[in-house]
């Protein structure tokens, strides 16, 4: 199933998308409920309960604004640094100085703030040369968590995945280097671009996909979730030791080779650009940075 959040006339809705994804129909829900999109349904989901009925006719996807099916995420997005091996080699004399000689035991994890979402048409706001003149996209499969749990096992940690949807992990490169910590340069305002829907996890499977990202038509990033280093299951173990996951929580699952920072020389974006990620067996999203 997928599940989209959408506007219409003005009015966030939550539906199901149809199996030709030419159509959606919405689910009843109350206005309060359908403004925090797909995750009051997420959450009556792990708690036992049921989805609400289909309400009305189904409306053209053409005729509706998608947004991010999680509009306002419950807490910060749960990221992964270094996580495709082509990709920490492009950036080992950057952004993972010395570490590069170590083997990696344990995955860099950091966060990026809710209000930073966008959806997957929206434009992503360039902050202007004061706050950061390098600008770079990071195309990556997010999980969503259904059902929550602490100590999770990797046995069973895809049980407690709800589905998948597309994240830009955008990222202000000076100032992700400038302060040691990540969060700060993964989170201005629009710098996470997600959609365009979640597709459940009975009509994915995550762990055997292909993330690919277009800048202005050109491939740039192209890898099967086949050579995450740390693969999901290892994720939702590792971030749930000690802290408790809740439906809703997403776990963006890091970067194939090819951003722009890795290019020779560097490329970062521009006011104009247009970056295009699609994840086979989900969806498209598209965003321009202006
Ligand atoms: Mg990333």
């Amino acid at each position: 199933m997928r599940i989209a959040t959408f506007l219409l006339d003005g009015k966030r809705q939550v539906g199901q998308v149809s199996a030709d994804g030419q159509q959606i129909v919405p689910f009843q829900l109350s206005a309060e409920s359908a403004q925090r999109g797909a995750l009051p349904l997420i959450e009556t989901l792990a708690a036992g309960g049921s989805l609400p009925p289909l309400a009305g006719a189904p409306i053209a996807l053409s005729a509706v604004k998608l947004e991010a099916p999680l509009p306002v995420p419950r807490r910060n997005i749960w990221c992964v640094g270094r996580n495709y091996e082509a990709h920490a080699k492009e950036l080992q004399a950057s952004v993972f100085k010395g570490n590069d000689a170590n083997p990696v035991s344990w995955p860099i994890v950091f966060t990026k703030v809710p209000e930073c979402v966008v959806g997957p048409h929206d434009e992503v706001q360039l902050p202007g040369a004061a706050a950061s003149e390098q600008i770079d996209y990071e195309a990556e499969l997010a999980v969503v968590i259904g059902k929550g749990g602490k100590n999770i096992s990797r046995a069973e940690a895809l049980s407690h995945v709800f589905g998948y949807t597309v994240v830009n992990d955008v990222t202000a490169r000076d100032v992700q280097m400038r302060h040691q910590q990540w969060d700060m340069g993964k989170s201005f305002d629009t710098f996470c671009p997600m959609g365009p829907w979640i597709v459940t996890a009975d009509e994915l499977d995550g762990t055997r996909t292909r993330v690919r990202c277009w800048v202005n038509g050109e491939l740039r990033q192209d890898g099967p979730t086949e050579n995450l280093i740390f693969d999901i299951p290892t994720l939702i173990e590792t971030i749930s030791r000690g802290i408790t996951l809740y439906p809703g929580d997403v776990i963006s699952t890091g970067t194939p080779a090819g951003v722009g920072l890795g290019m020779k020389p560097p490329c970062f974006l521009k006011s104009g650009d247009v970056v295009r990620i699609e994840i086979d067996g989900l969806g498209v999203i598209e965003n321009k940075f202006v």
